[in-house]
């Protein structure tokens, strides 16, 4: 499971623009659907660079002026992002020796709850792309389900799925999975097509594995209804996401490979403590009949309304971090993650007197965010400044962490009223 809703302790989420050794050379898209290059902006995302280099330092949010796609433009290609998610996985939930919250088990029940009718049955060969640590493949198991394989980009999530679940899972990128065709009856595809540059090369690469009546199930964040969320502002634009799916898209994206639909589903997930996002489930499966396009005029719409709302909550933030700034006292920003280099790209945060960034994600940690280094949590008690916590989703947890976990009295910011 891949998505934005994954939860790994304080300050880590789905919010990381990571150092890596390749240089990111933006290249323009097509749109993944129709094949289209007009496009129309709808939003300009930056989030800045940890260090010397990242994934990428922002998008356009673009859709396709044939179509009606949604997708992040200006962006490396899939190879670049092939050697992130190998590398620098933020799915192994480390801190917890590969156990994920109750949040993300309520989720998987979610997905589960909608396949399980969809399966054949109790002999279905199920196969998981971009499986993390295997939760949901072992949920599946519980149920009667014997037969789950997975396959991740990641070693360390493969051996972590292995020791947890007994599940075997096989190390290897989207776009060559080495399995004999036509041996899956059943694809899961959790909080992946979100992540994948080139749709087409990927989703070929898996319908050639369906066996003749084979299905495939797809879970997204539904971008038509974005704005009936919870989260911090523009977050669902991520340096991870570059496509944005409703389910007219989604349904087209999938006809233009061979695929029809079976099911749909349009429902919010809760994603961590006062935090949701709206999700599509979807399943298809192959067919000859081939199905004309529906022009897709209400994700771009949703879109626009979400940037909208984004801009309100994101000025009363904006108020608080000019107002740090102008008082030029020095601070600690706790979280290294996307919402902090967002906001050293679109506020005043850059200005204030910022001694260090705290994160407890290991891949962060020794780096530095415009020469500021990212320390761990354990070495804050060096200092008395005031923390800054720029995080929504994990603000409350960080501070619980930094007030009963490491006893620190430094004075907390809150940027966010959480109830
Ligand atoms: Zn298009």
């Amino acid at each position: 499971m891949r998505s934005s809703q994954k939860g790994q302790g304080a300050g880590a989420r789905d919010e990381g623009a990571i150092e890596m050794s390749l240089t990111p050379c933006p290249a323009v898209r097509s749109c993944a659907v129709c094949g289209s290059t007009h496009k129309l902006r709808v939003f300009r995302q930056s989030f800045g660079a940890i260090s010397s280099g990242c994934l990428l330092t922002g998008y356009d949010v673009v859709a396709c002026a044939d179509c009606g796609f949604c997708f992040a433009d200006g962006i490396p290609e899939q190879a670049v992002f092939d050697e992130y998610y190998a590398e620098m996985s933020k799915y192994e939930h480390q801190e917890s020796g590969g156990h994920e919250s109750t949040y993300d088990l309520a989720r998987f029940r979610q997905m589960t709850a909608f396949i399980e009718p969809l399966l054949p049955g109790p002999e279905a060969r199920i196969l998981e792309i971009g499986c993390a640590t295997g939760r949901l493949l072992a949920l599946l198991k519980d149920r009667g389900f014997t037969r789950v394989t997975g396959v991740d980009p990641s070693p360390s999530c493969a051996a972590t799925a292995e020791r947890l679940y007994g599940i075997q899972v096989t190390t290897a990128k989207i776009s060559a999975i080495p399995f004999a065709a036509g041996t899956v009856d059943f694809i899961v595809l959790a909080g992946v097509l979100e992540h994948i540059r080139d749709l087409a090369t990927a989703l070929d690469e898996l319908v050639r594995l369906l066996s003749p009546a084979g299905r495939i199930y797809v879970c997204v964040p539904d971008a038509s209804r974005f704005a009936q969320g919870e989260d911090a502002p523009f977050q669902e634009f991520s340096v991870e996401h570059i496509n944005f799916f409703g389910p007219v898209s989604m349904k087209n994206l999938m006809r233009s490979r061979g695929l029809s639909e079976l099911a749909c589903r349009q429902e919010m997930m809760q994603v961590s403590f006062r935090t949701t996002t709206p999700v599509i489930h979807a399943a298809f499966q192959a067919s000859a009949a081939g199905a004309p396009l529906v022009a897709d005029g209400e994700t771009a719409s949703g879109l626009h309304a979400y940037v909208a709302q984004s801009g309100k909550a994101d000025d009363r933030i904006q108020q608080t971090v000019s107002a740090i700034a102008a008082g030029g006292e020095p601070i600690l920003v706790w979280g290294a993650g996307m919402h902090t280099l967002r906001l050293m790209q679109t506020s005043r945060l850059k200005d204030a007197k910022i001694v260090a960034f705290i994160d407890s994600n290991p891949h962060y940690q020794g780096k530095a965010i415009d020469r500021i280094p990212i320390i761990a949590p354990g070495r804050v008690r060096d200092h008395a400044e005031p923390i800054m916590i720029s995080s929504r989703v994990y603000q409350e947890e960080i501070a619980r962490a930094a007030r009963e976990d490491l006893k620190l009295p430094n004075r907390l910011i809150r940027l966010y009223d959480m109830g």
